[in-house]
């Protein structure tokens, strides 16, 4: 299984990220993306050193929508070295995020279009987060001409889902998808091309059933993997294996 989107550099794992590490490898987690974000642009190297420290682990660097008006132009240009490293495998998260409004919108708009053309530019994928901000999203992709890419913790609608599939995107699904109140997200996961599916925690946020409301942690990616081979009437390995085909194609990695 993989955990496509993580974010282990995050203070709740200090106490105990080897733990953690280790019970995702026993629940059978055989690689993680995690995201170079931290807490703002100053950080977007966050997570190199995890990553050179476990060969499994793979990174990105880019800054979240909340920290855009964090960014100054030095921090363009770290990106761009940073993601010369070997373990850096894409850019984000970047996107709108509407729903907090932590960064004004206009410099949200900005500082995720210059993420999607300089992705572009370095023909790595983008990792896109979008909330409550679906048209604006939409159009940014669109005019930017955007290359690869996965739409992270997909949690819009159909309309969404569908644009993202026609530019050649990918979707990942949270453990937002296990949670009862989502019927019409399970229904995109089940309909959607299996060649088109992530699945990722999103740690430590946004634990699926049956451990919502804790901190959580990737060996829980196994639940909403499950949970979606459900859906779709598949075995959990079957879709487990897809989905690491998926990953490798997306990431432009060589088999694990
Ligand atoms: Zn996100
Ligand atoms: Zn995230």
């Amino acid at each position: 299984m993989i955990d496509s989107h993580a974010h282990l550099d995050d203070a709740r794992f200090d106490s105990d990220r080897d733990d953690v590490l280790q019970r995702a490898r026993n629940a059978g987690v055989r690689t993680i993306l995690t995201i170079g974000n931290g807490n703002g642009p100053d950080q977007m190297g966050c997570g190199i050193p995890i990553a050179e420290n476990h060969d499994w682990i793979y990174t990105s660097v880019g800054v979240h929508p909340h920290d855009a008006s964090k960014v100054e132009e030095h921090h363009y240009t770290q990106m761009q070295e940073l993601s010369r490293h070997a373990k850096v495998v894409a850019i984000g998260e970047t996107g709108l995020d509407y729903h907090y409004d932590n960064s004004p919108r206009e410099v949200q708009r900005e500082v995720f279009r210059k993420q999607v053309a300089l992705a572009k530019k370095l023909d790595l994928p983008v990792i896109v987060h979008t909330r409550e901000a679906d048209a604006e999203t939409e159009a940014i992709l669109l005019e930017e001409k955007a290359g690869r890419g996965v739409i992270h913790c997909f949690t819009s609608g159909d309309r969404l889902a569908d644009f993202a599939l026609s530019i050649g995107f990918l979707i990942s699904f949270s453990g937002i998808v296990t949670f009862p109140n989502a019927a019409p997200l399970a229904d995109i996961a089940r309909r959607i091309p299996l060649d088109r599916i992530l699945v990722e925690t999103d740690c430590p946020y946004l634990a699926p059933v049956p451990h919502r409301g804790k901190r959580n942690e990737p060996a829980f990616v196994t639940e909403t993997t499950r949970f979606i081979a459900a859906l779709r009437e598949m075995a959990p390995e079957e879709l487990a294996g897809q989905v690491g085909v998926n990953f490798e194609r997306l990431f432009a990695l060589k088999t694990a």
